[in-house]
């Protein structure tokens, strides 16, 4: 079996993301919402690329796409040249939300996407505890989501989206609903992660000090049409920590995303 050739928690190689003028239309008739419009953009491999923008502009939509949950109204999506039709375990995907199986154990959570794989249970074993440790949760393998906190949830959520080796790691605001001191261990974790696994990464937020932190590169949107309205580099030397919030360098950034904005508020009322 093909799966039997992959079996190592060793790291695939990451993806390039390409997107080409693409558009998402939710609906029919008078009731359809344009909900993307000409968007184009690519991600590098091994890239750490945030997109921030307006509620309601279609980040989540884009990210729905990128991991094949949502069909696109027109234009192309390739993920490291394969053009994406489906959900696939190339790309893995955190959501805000905690979507842990609440019936299965922390190993038995992680261990999920390659028990479908076909992987052997040693293999499998080696994965979790690989992957577990990786979060800081070996101790806790044995628990339920219920008796772990938000940020306890998320780390699993993202050993289990890593248990996959996907070459992609799309995150949907993902420690959008955990209070500051968690948010910004979990932000520390996913560099360390990230740093270690080099995958790609497309995240999204609308905090923009969490943007900054973490990006290689900003994206920020405008809504309705959701579109791409500028792309930000960020040149900040890694590794970065929360005391950089009061540099310079990172508050020029951070005025000039607000700005983008603001002006895209403006427009809008
Ligand atoms: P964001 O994540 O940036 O807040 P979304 O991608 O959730 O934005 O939504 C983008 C736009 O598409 C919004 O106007 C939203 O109301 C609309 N939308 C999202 N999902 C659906 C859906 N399943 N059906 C109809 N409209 C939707
Ligand atoms: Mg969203």
């Amino acid at each position: 079996m093909d799966a039997m050739a992959n079996t190592k928690p060793a790291h695939a190689t990451s993806a390039d993301i390409v997107i080409e003028d693409v558009a998402l239309r939710y609906g029919k008739g008078s009731s359809a919402v344009l909900a993307l419009d000409g968007i184009s953009f690519d991600v590098k491999r091994n890239e750490f690329c945030v997109i921030v923008g307006p509620s309601g502009c279609g980040k989540s939509s884009l990210l729905y796409l990128i991991a094949g949950l949502e069909a696109r109204t027109s234009g192309s999506i390739r993920v490291n040249g394969k053009t994406v039709s489906e959900p696939g375990p190339d790309r893995g995907m955190v959501f805000q939300a905690y979507t842990l199986f609440p019936w299965l154990t922390v190993a038995k959570n992680v261990e999920y996407g390659p028990k479908r794989k076909g992987f052997p249970a040693a293999e499998r074993k080696e994965i979790v505890e690989h992957y577990l440790n990786e979060v800081g949760l070996s101790k806790f393998a044995d628990h339920y989501p219920s008796q772990l906190s938000g940020g306890m949830k998320q780390r699993v959520a993202i050993a289990r989206a890593l248990a996959n080796d996907p070459e992609v790691l799309l995150m949907d605001e993902p420690f959008g609903a955990l209070d500051s001191q968690t948010r910004h261990s979990m932000q520390k974790l996913l560099l360390r992660v990230w740093d270690h696994t080099k995958k790609t990464v497309l995240f999204v937020t609308h905090d923009i000090d969490e943007a900054i932190l973490l990006a290689d590169r900003v994206l920020v949107m405008s809504g309705r049409p959701g579109q791409i309205k500028k792309e930000i580099k960020v040149d900040i030397p890694r590794p970065r920590n929360m005391d950089l919030v009061m540099e310079h360098d990172f508050i020029m950034l951070k005025r000039e995303i607000l700005e983008l904005l603001k002006n895209d508020d403006d427009e809008d009322h």
